[in-house]
């Protein structure tokens, strides 16, 4: 019964997608480095959002060599907004390989793409599918809530088996036209059967074929596992000024937001006189306290409760780094963890 469903969907998706599909840059071409870039910039992130970026980081590095040779710096600010550094830091290692391995042009089998650093099983199989026409489902959120009202399967999304198992399911009954189905389920579920809203039945080419439309339930799937609590951490942050500068550190290389900049921070929820012999202790000599503000920051695992305090110095340290607006603006990354701080620097 499933794979009889799942076997009729080209039929119904293929022509509905070439004749609905939206106008997005990302699919002027099948060209792999331009395909890859937009579905790691796709992941997280709105489709709006991402055309603006999607086209700055194009113009800016054209080609796997220019992506390769980029430096950090300029690599975080391309992607500054989009979050999820270790993404871009990864698509420059990845750059790396195809330039060393490959002569700098793209691999074409799946295990090739698969092994290079920061590509998973989904992203593989959108390059290897719309670059190369390879029956390689890519089976994100959007296609695993289309299958489970398809099918009607309360299975919860979020198993590793289940993900697996739609993998399997789709890839028996990819089209020729491979390319164009994996969008077009990655369309349907974007748009007419979309998350956090009543699907769209009445729009929909599949509506014969699915069991969530006929049994009723489509609206209440999928089915997700209940989310385990994220892990909270108090940290108190410093918009320190003196004169002109700002006080700012970069983080490690490694972990959380690695290699970006930060407003200069502690664990835990200072008082006002503990952060000012914090920062004395760190050799800055303090003028005075000029407000306080408390923010959230949510990561995937961990929620930062986020104690600001703006003060203002008489004289710098070596502690931190001394930038103007002007050399954060130009050069830094600041995550909006702390960027939210940044922001009201002067209020
Ligand atoms: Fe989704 Fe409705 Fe189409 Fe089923 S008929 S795939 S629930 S939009």
């Amino acid at each position: 019964m499933e794979q009889k469903i799942l076997e009729m969907l080209p039929g119904r998706l293929l022509p509905w997608y070439r004749e609905n599909k939206r106008d997005l840059p990302w699919r002027v071409d099948r060209e792999p480095y331009h395909v890859w870039l937009s579905e790691i910039m796709l992941q997280q992130t709105r489709v709006e959002a991402v055309r603006g970026y999607y086209t700055r980081f194009l113009q800016a590095l054209p080609t796997v060599e220019d992506l390769a040779a980029c430096g950090g710096d300029r690599l975080r600010k391309l992607w500054e907004g989009l979050g999820y550094y270790n993404r871009v830091n990864n698509m420059k290692k990845a750059a790396q390989v195809i330039v060393q391995h490959y002569g700098g042009r793209f691999p074409q089998t799946y295990d090739q793409i698969l092994a290079l650093p920061g590509v998973g099983v989904y992203t593989a199989g959108a390059i290897c599918s719309i670059c190369f026409g390879q029956p390689t489902p890519a089976v994100d959120g959007n296609v695993l809530r289309v299958v489970s009202r398809l099918l009607n399967d309360a299975t919860p999304i979020d198993h590793p088996a289940q993900r697996r198992r739609v993998q399997e399911l789709l890839a028996a009954c990819y089209p020729v036209e491979a390319g164009d189905f994996t969008q077009a389920l990655m369309e349907l579920g974007a748009t007419v059967c979309g998350p956090n809203r009543q699907p769209a039945c009445q729009d929909c080419p599949c509506r014969d074929l699915c069991l969530g439309y006929q049994k009723g339930t489509a609206a209440s799937l999928p089915v997700k596992s209940p989310k385990k609590a994220k892990r909270l951490e108090h940290r108190t942050v410093f918009i320190l000024r003196c004169g002109e500068r700002y006080a700012l550190t970069r983080r490690p290389e490694t972990g959380l937001l690695a290699g970006l900049w930060q407003l200069p921070d502690v664990e835990g929820c200072l008082t006002a006189e503990q952060a000012l012999s914090y920062l004395e202790k760190l050799g800055v000599r303090m003028k005075q306290i000029i407000r306080t503000g408390t923010k959230t920051h949510i990561f995937t695992h961990i929620k930062w409760e986020m104690h600001g305090i703006w003060l203002e110095a008489s004289q710098q340290s070596d502690a931190f780094c001394w930038m103007t607006e002007q050399e954060v603006e130009s050069q830094a990354v600041l995550p909006t963890a702390y960027r939210q701080f940044w922001v009201e620097r002067n209020m």
